[in-house]
């Protein structure tokens, strides 16, 4: 089973949510993050986790795996505008693992809550049973929405709105220790300067985990139409071809759907029109490359569960 269609199966119970608990569920299933509202106030929750082999190289330094884990899941807070609160994590241990390397998750942890401003509250640690198996770390974390009050959704962009990028594409393309999707800064300060920069005029937005072929893809599925990239506009890493730059993930950056131009950078990073959403198929992705429509609907990081 895909990941998209596990997602497909917990969407598919979503009458049943707003009345399931104590919340009521604004924002279901199927976004970066839920946002409930508790006796009043609304609070964005989400979970993610790493899981060794898949999420990161043999050999990297446990703290940084550590940093990883939190960095995705405040990615996704930037992706919603919102503003970190704090996290809470699992970690299931290898039976054989040294101490040293179990206090350097612990430090990791910390220590990224205190950058990411999202201090670790709470978790539990088990153990797995088979020496063989991978190190797996899950956090969850909670959120607020910004001083405006604006969650942003990946549903609401339209055909003629503008598809933009921040920062630079293709930079996690060395995936192994080191590399950009160890070491980036969740994009929570440019997520809250985009939307005062552009109030109401900012339809849709989400993070690049899968990669902007998919990503893209995402707000067009939740919008009902399609997206067009035009290749010469991206802005990719040194070395990086434009199918890289749409297919490879977790570059961390944010996408988002505008009615009119962006700021050209906000909080110094710098902010590109890329493409446009256009009355179409679905969920199709396309890129103009030289002179011709490529259909990259397909490409990018499906998670195998
Ligand atoms: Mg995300």
């Amino acid at each position: 089973m895909r990941e998209s269609e596990v997602i497909a199966e917990v969407v598919a119970r979503n009458p049943t949510l707003a009345t399931a608990g104590g919340a009521t569920v604004l924002v279901p299933p199927g976004d970066d993050m839920a946002l409930v509202e508790l006796r009043g106030r609304r609070v964005l929750v989400a979970a993610d986790q790493v899981i060794e082999g898949r999420h990161w190289a043999p050999g990297t330094p446990l703290r940084l795996v550590a940093r990883k884990a939190l960095a995705r899941n405040v990615s996704d807070i930037a992706a919603m505008a919102g503003v970190p609160s704090c996290a809470v994590a699992t970690v299931a241990l290898p039976p054989d693992m040294p101490d040293d390397e179990v206090r350097a998750l612990a430090a990791g942890l910390h220590d990224a809550g205190l950058e990411f401003r999202c201090p670790l509250v709470g978790g539990d640690t088990g153990t797995l049973a088979d020496a063989g198996a991978p190190l797996v770390l899950s956090v969850s974390v909670l959120a607020e929405p910004g001083p405006s009050g604006r969650v942003v959704t990946r549903s609401g962009a339209r055909p003629g709105d503008l598809l933009c990028v921040t920062g630079t594409l293709g930079a996690s393309a060395g995936f192994g220790p080191g590399g950009h999707h160890l070491t980036f800064t969740p994009r929570i300060a440019e997520a809250l300067a985009l939307v005062d920069a552009l109030g109401d005029r900012l339809h849709a937005m989400i993070d690049l985990s899968d990669g902007l072929a998919a990503d893209a893809g995402h707000l067009a599925s939740a919008a009902g139409c399609s997206a067009l990239i035009e290749a010469g506009r991206l802005p990719v890493a040194p070395a990086i071809g434009w199918r890289e730059a749409v297919g490879l993930g977790e570059d961390y950056e944010l996408a988002f759907a505008c009615d009119g131009p962006p700021p050209d950078a906000v909080c110094g990073t710098p902010v590109r029109v890329v493409g446009r959403f256009e009355a179409g198929r679905a969920g199709q992705v396309s890129v103009d490359a030289d002179g011709m429509r490529h259909d990259v609907s397909g490409l990018g990081w499906e998670h195998g569960r």
